[in-house]
């Protein structure tokens, strides 16, 4: 790993410790609990995938260990860090500083090269030991790409470029909705193994969100969601080290 001196030395070998963890949201028809009760265990170092129907909660849940929503009750730690008694600034430092997003809407710049969204990635990160940007492209299969217009890749060669800005600034763990939900199933299959070799190598945590249980397959473990709860997948990571 990275070499950065932080202040949040990890307390844990948990990446992620959820405790009855919920969120819920007020809406005209009444308290929505997009998240009802979840128990979560994941190791470092370990890759989870989140499966579920549409509205089952997996892009709330994600929220909550991204740091994004505190959540209404129970407990998310996240690299020793519980998350919600941190403020809303704490948590955008936290985000900034330890994890890293990727999603299906993929925000990349089509008039700059894939290098340049990588380096433009890392600026907007501060990262203080970034990879380089081509070896981040390379990490991806991309190096050959590197001097191409965003605009001018394929859909899954542009996703694997925001996978490379994503892992760039080396963080600890790697938060994706749906990133491959827009390819086509060959285009997906060497986007995801891409990110999960990337992933290994980097010594990062993954929790990516799918519908695809063919993406699933590449993931250590694969946790089920419904209404909110886990109906399927052990709780426990690899460690089997209990919450
Ligand atoms: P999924 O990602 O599995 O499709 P979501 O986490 O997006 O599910 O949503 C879970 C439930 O919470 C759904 O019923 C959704 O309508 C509701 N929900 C999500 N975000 C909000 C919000 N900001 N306000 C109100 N309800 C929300
Ligand atoms: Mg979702």
């Amino acid at each position: 790993m990275s070499g950065r001196a932080t202040t949040e030395a990890p307390t844990t070998e948990a990446a992620i410790v959820l405790r009855g963890a919920e969120q819920h949201y007020s809406t005209p028809g009444g308290v929505v609990r997009a998240v009802n009760g979840v128990d979560l265990h994941v190791d470092r170092g370990e890759c989870l995938a989140i499966m579920g129907p549409s509205g089952s909660g997996k892009s709330t849940l994600l929220a909550l260990i991204g740091a994004i929503e505190r959540p209404s009750a129970g407990s998310v730690e996240v690299l020793g860090t519980e998350l919600g008694s941190l403020s809303e600034e704490a948590r955008a430092d936290f985000r900034r500083r330890h994890l890293g997003f990727v999603f299906q809407d993929l925000d990349l710049l089509p008039f700059l090269t894939a290098a340049e969204n990588v380096a433009f990635g890392i600026g907007v990160a501060e990262a203080a030991d970034p990879l380089d940007p081509r070896e981040a492209l390379a990490r991806l299969g991309l190096a050959a790409h590197a001097d191409r217009l965003a605009d001018a890749l394929s859909g899954g060669e542009q996703e694997r470029v925001a996978i490379a800005r994503c892992l760039a600034h080396r963080p600890e763990l790697v938060l994706g909705d749906e990133p491959t939900g827009s390819l086509d199933a060959a285009s997906s299959d060497i986007a995801i193994r891409f990110l999960v070799t990337a992933v290994r190598a980097l010594g990062a945590t993954a929790v990516v969100v799918t519908h695809d249980p063919l993406v699933a397959a590449h993931f250590d473990r694969t946790i089920v969601l419904r209404d909110g709860s886990i109906v399927d997948g052990s709780v426990f990571g690899r460690s089997g080290s209990s919450c």
